[in-house]
């Protein structure tokens, strides 16, 4: 009783010591907010000014318990590289948190300056629909879904544990990639398996990407002059991995990738839709374990596997130029996928505004989009090739009369991630 009553005590003080940095933080108008993003063995950040949403500084720590570890700190129009011995998650941060502080190369005069740390997570299962002040209770949570994500929510958890014992009295907020796909309805997400699996397990479509999926639905509706309320999307998220998704008034009701990130379109290396059992049938002829049939969806398949050539885009377009057939029959078929998904959704949102390229490929490959939009004209889409070939800025690449348009927005998830921090501190 005792015992329960001084963690409480200790509990209030903490919290009020936040609230009180807070307020004095938020009150004013520097309000720094540090972008975390782990993986395995890397760690991205970005530090926001969010007076005016700008990035003071930004990098990469590449190699986390690697020989070769290093950091690549950017600020202005400058960049630093720091080789040192990264054995762990901890040392990354604080690292990253050494540069954002230097006198030569750092950008702010104290950690004290942050405001607060937003961290992407993969999974959030059933648990969350939005972005979350980091709790005990959601701590709990998130390590619950690491049988959902088991390769991607334990970096995440230690790039916030890490954060917790480095900046104790800084809110930690989690925005999930899930999250955004949690409005979507049980007939789009639920397998054709016995619904007991579901209840048993959560055995059911999530969704990944949710925070690129976000960011460039708004600023489409921004782009059409509309609400999101009002419009109609289609989004392709074109990278390594890639996902389309149906947002209808701001909403996902379905997208491509489903219990794990494996399901949908083809990719870099994941073989996307599969019957089931081609898995079963090749563990039996090659006498695979799960590990090795894992490897095979995820890593061997895809552009890669269909072509033998690269899993990289510009790899595959550069030998398809040069006469590889294998390498355009892998192009072909990921287009060909692509277009497949867009006609499926156009006909669960009745219609669409707007279809939206983003990501690496999305946002790079002119001849990409204009091969997945060629035979689009019964849904009013028309591209305007010179306008298609424009790179790097948000654009309209449809022509003047085209009654569905064909929008390219390069995606911002760290901005996002930073924005959903914002709004919670705030509160
Ligand atoms: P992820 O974040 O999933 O690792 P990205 O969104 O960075 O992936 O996208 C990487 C993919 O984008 C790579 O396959 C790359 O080849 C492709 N890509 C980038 N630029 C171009 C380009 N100019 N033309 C074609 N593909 C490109």
């Amino acid at each position: 009783m005792q015992k329960d009553f001084c963690s409480c005590s200790v509990l209030v003080i903490i919290d009020i010591k936040i609230t009180f940095r807070l307020i004095y933080k938020i009150g004013g108008k520097n309000v720094k907010i540090l972008v975390i993003n782990c993986g395995s063995s890397s760690l991205k950040y970005q530090l926001f000014d969010m007076e005016n949403e700008a990035v003071m500084a930004k990098g990469l720590v590449e190699r986390i318990g690697l020989p070769g570890s290093i950091l690549t700190h950017r600020y202005g129009e400058e960049k630093k590289e720091i080789q040192a011995e990264i054995t762990n998650h901890e040392k990354a941060i604080k690292l990253v948190l050494d540069a954002i502080v230097h006198p030569e190369y750092g950008v702010l005069k104290s950690m004290k300056d942050i405001a607060a740390v937003g961290h992407r997570v993969v999974h959030a299962g059933e648990y969350f629909s939005g972005s979350v002040l980091l709790t005990e209770d959601v701590m709990k949570a998130i390590k619950k879904n690491i049988e959902l994500a088991p390769l991607h929510n334990p970096p995440n958890i230690m790039g916030i544990e890490a954060c917790q014992r480095l900046m104790p009295d800084v809110p930690q907020v989690a925005v999930f990639d899930t999250a955004f796909h949690q409005t979507m309805p049980p007939k789009a997400y639920l397998y054709g398996i016995p619904y007991e699996y579901y209840e048993k397990y959560k055995i059911r479509k999530y969704g990944f990407h949710g925070t690129s999926h976000k960011y460039v639905s708004q600023r489409a509706a921004a782009l059409l002059g509309k609400a999101p309320e009002e419009c109609k999307l289609i989004t392709c998220h074109l990278g390594n991995g890639s996902s389309v998704a149906a947002i209808d008034g701001g909403k996902s009701v379905d997208t491509t990738m489903g219990f794990t990130p494996l399901e949908g379109l083809m990719m870099g290396t994941r073989s996307g839709d599969i019957d089931a059992t081609v898995i079963t049938f090749l563990m039996e002829k090659e006498g695979w374990t799960t590990e090795q049939v894992n490897n095979f969806v995820n890593k061997k398949s895809g552009v890669l596997g269909l072509s033998g050539v690269s899993s990289d885009f510009r790899d595959l377009e550069t030998a398809a130029g040069e006469g590889n057939k294998r390498a355009q029959l892998a192009l072909d078929r990921f287009a060909y996928g692509v277009k497949k998904y867009i006609g499926a959704y156009a006909a669960v949102l009745n219609g669409v505004d707007a279809i939206v390229f983003t990501a690496g490929l999305g946002e790079n490959s002119a001849s990409m989009r204009e091969s997945i939009c060629d035979g689009l004209g019964y849904l009013g889409v028309k591209i305007d090739s010179a306008k298609n070939k424009i790179r790097g800025q948000e654009i309209d690449i449809s022509t003047a009369d085209a009654k569905t348009k064909v929008l390219v927005i390069p995606t911002n998830e760290e901005l996002m991630i930073a924005r959903d921090t914002y709004e919670i501190v705030q509160k």
